[in-house]
């Protein structure tokens, strides 16, 4: 062959490409299919998993991007059993290791763990066994921190490389990499050494959820030269995603009256944004007679153990939980997945709502929106990066209403996505054309101006305030100019995360030593409201009003109050004139 300088463009992996590595005629197919049932007990695979187990025999490296449950762990744990040497597998969590080794140890693999608080015994074992012929293990368990630090296991690692013993590099939630990705990990960026070191050794990346850029992050951390990315369907057809406004009164009540009654004796889980939180909310539904317990990282393990274990066996009906309840729940029967609090971020959505209906049965993802719950998030995260712009893409798919809200995520994580794929299963497309849209011009040069005045007098406005001055509460120095706004609370809530979405506020952080505080203050875009032809608008949804008082009152209450009369009838544009004429019934 001749070896032209002109390379010829990198051929990318198509579909062919995919139906060859689906096939079973590899030399180690008849190994892998008997492995498959005698050790894991499972007589198909899952959509990939072939493919994905083929590629590693190949020594190719792989990125497999496959929702939470799906099975990702067989991918690695299947070529171990089937190669020489033993498989290193870099996982962010003791905890997530310990389930696995647990699981392994149930199926009588042999695999082993190093991390923090293994013993130098168990130590000296490990790394002694790393370097044995007769393989004592097939599995090496291992957190990023240990190849972080430990001088010790890297130079056992360049050992075994060299007598050909270490098989396979797995790196589980690989999106922990990238900053990008929803749960960064420092540690994970030094990983980058085990592909310089061992170039020899084909490296999976596993994660749930990973968008292209993600990816190509986490190829160029992990030093990673032409990956091969196999993602499996990401759309999950079974589940319903609905947002619901959040009135701080009765959210509980509603809460309770879901579990209560559309999901009588179904298991769910409760997804809240702090240990407080989930205490409270969790006390607040046994007094409501249901059966809930919260989880939060702060308990024992003991005690997180046992929740898991009365929910897994509906002892309880709902876990009360922090972010902290998540990796290592496989219960396919979660029938909702709620969200008290939105989450940080789609990532974490995607990830948290996901949880539910894995045995494909139907299941409802709702999320309630609240104002304040914003700013209590957005100072969580202020010392993230990329903290701020993932929240407000979480906060534009809560305010969202005129878009799929399964296509906001498809686009969110670059997917391909045809509008008739949800069939009806949001809320947006089940009650399609639920909103108004409004000029909001006038309203926005209010509110910057309140928050423009309080900053002449050197003031800062918290989003709190800055409600309440609009709504004519609160000291009068703050509206002086300003007449009292004629929208409602919630109206008034969806204009300033409105306007903070699209650039007209931004947030202003300020740290005492105990806290942070969020403060608006105006956004780049702000100036141009003192253009005379500059025109917001915006799409609200006519139910803003709680679900509850919705269902119960179709034709009044769910009614959003159209101020007419704040828009100058110049402005009025056709669309919004035809959405009142529509709505005036
Ligand atoms: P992930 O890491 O993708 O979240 P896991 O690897 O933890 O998922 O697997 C989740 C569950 O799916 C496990 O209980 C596992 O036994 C099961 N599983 C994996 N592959 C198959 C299969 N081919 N058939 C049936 N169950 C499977
Ligand atoms: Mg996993
Ligand atoms: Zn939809």
């Amino acid at each position: 062959q001749p070896s032209g300088s002109s390379k010829p463009p990198k051929p990318s992996f198509s579909k062919q490409d995919l139906e060859h590595y689906e096939e079973s005629d590899f030399s180690w197919s008849k190994e892998v299919q008997a492995k498959l049932c005698s050790v894991f007990q499972l007589s198909n695979f899952r959509p990939l998993q072939r493919a994905a187990i083929n590629l590693s025999m190949s020594g190719k490296d792989l990125f497999l991007v496959m929702p939470t449950g799906r099975g990702k762990s067989l991918c690695y744990q299947l070529p171990a059993l089937c190669s020489k040497g033993f498989t290193l597998v870099i996982a962010p969590l003791v905890s997530l290791m310990e389930d696995q080794l647990m699981y392994l140890k149930s199926v009588d693999v042999p695999a082993v763990t190093l991390n923090a608080s293994s013993t130098k015994e168990d130590s000296k074992r490990v790394l002694a066994g790393m370097i044995d012929k007769n393989n004592p293990f097939k599995l090496l368990y291992v957190t990023p921190e240990k190849i972080a630090k430990s001088k010790l296991l890297m130079s056992k690692l360049d050992k075994a490389y060299n007598m050909g013993l270490l098989a396979h590099i797995a790196v589980d939630e690989v999106h922990c990499c990238s900053q990008w990705g929803h749960d960064f990990r420092p540690d994970y960026k030094l990983l980058g050494i085990l592909k310089r070191q061992f170039p020899k050794v084909p490296l999976v990346g596993l994660t749930a959820t990973a968008t292209s850029n993600v990816l190509k992050d986490c190829q160029k951390i992990l030093c990673v030269q032409e990956p091969i990315t196999l993602t499996a369907p990401f759309n999950r057809p079974n589940l319903y995603y609905e947002v619901r406004f959040k009135d701080n009164e009765d959210c509980t009540d509603q809460i309770a009256q879901l579990i209560r009654e559309r999901y009588k004796n179904q298991s769910g889980i409760v997804y809240v944004f702090s240990q407080k939180d989930a205490a409270a909310v969790a006390t607040d539904l046994q007094k409501r007679n249901i059966l809930a317990q919260p989880y939060h990282a702060n308990m024992e393990p003991s005690d997180k153990s046992l929740v898991h274990q009365r929910w897994s066996s509906k002892k309880i009906q709902v876990v009360v939980a922090t972010v902290a309840f998540g990796m290592g729940i496989d219960k396919a029967d979660v029938r909702f997945v709620i969200h008290h609090t939105i989450s940080k971020s789609i990532e974490n959505y995607y990830q948290e709502s996901g949880r539910a209906g894995r045995d494909d049965g139907s299941a409802d993802c709702i999320v309630f929106f609240g104002f304040a719950d914003i700013f209590r998030i957005s100072t969580m995260v202020v010392m993230e990066n990329t903290g701020q712009q993932k929240l407000q893409n979480m906060v534009a798919y809560c305010q969202n209403v005129d878009r799929c809200r399964r296509a906001m995520m498809a686009i969110h994580f670059d997917e391909v996505w045809n509008d008739d794929e949800c069939n009806q299963m949001c809320d947006v497309c089940r009650h399609g054309n639920d909103y108004i849209t409004m000029d909001i011009t006038k309203h926005a040069r209010d509110v910057v101006t309140i928050v423009e005045m309080a900053s002449s007098m050197d003031e800062k406005l918290t989003p709190l305030k800055v409600c309440d001055a609009w709504l004519g509460k609160g000291p009068a120095k703050h509206r002086k100019t300003i007449k009292v706004t004629s929208l409602s609370r919630l109206e008034v809530e969806s204009v300033i995360i409105h306007l903070l979405l699209h650039g007209y506020f931004s947030e202003d952080f300020s740290f005492t030593p105990y806290t942070t505080h969020f403060y608006l203050k105006l956004g780049r875009k702000a100036a141009l409201l003192k253009n005379d032809n500059h025109s917001i608008t915006m799409k609200m949804r006519r139910r803003v009003m709680s679900h509850a008082t919705v269902s119960q009152s179709i034709n009044s209450a769910e009614v959003f109050i159209f101020h007419m009369q704040a828009v100058p009838k110049a402005q009025e544009g056709r669309e919004i004139r035809e959405n009142h004429s529509k709505r005036i019934l």
